[in-house]
């Protein structure tokens, strides 16, 4: 099952943790706020298979639980 991805922006403390282990997946903003490439954050983009352990370690490794994971689309706001 594929496997959808997002970050919670208003969450995230910048701490560059996912980018550290997972930096296919996870990009920064100038103020150092995460946001995965897939999709520029829209959580409508599967994350390739290849690359889903990372995307786990960094889920697990993140200190403020900022990285939501789904295995369908995000729904658009
Ligand atoms: S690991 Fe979590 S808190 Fe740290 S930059 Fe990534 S999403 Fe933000």
């Amino acid at each position: 099952m594929s496997k959808y991805s997002v970050v919670d922006q208003e969450n995230c403390i910048a701490c560059g943790a996912c980018n550290s282990v997972a930096e296919e997946i996870f990009g920064y903003h100038e103020d150092g706020i995460s946001f995965v490439k897939f999709g520029d954050n829209n959580g409508q983009i599967a994350i390739p298979k290849e690359l889903e352990q990372d995307l786990e370690e960094a889920y697990e490794g993140c200190p403020s639980e900022s990285i939501l994971i789904q295995d369908c689309p995000f729904l658009t706001a």
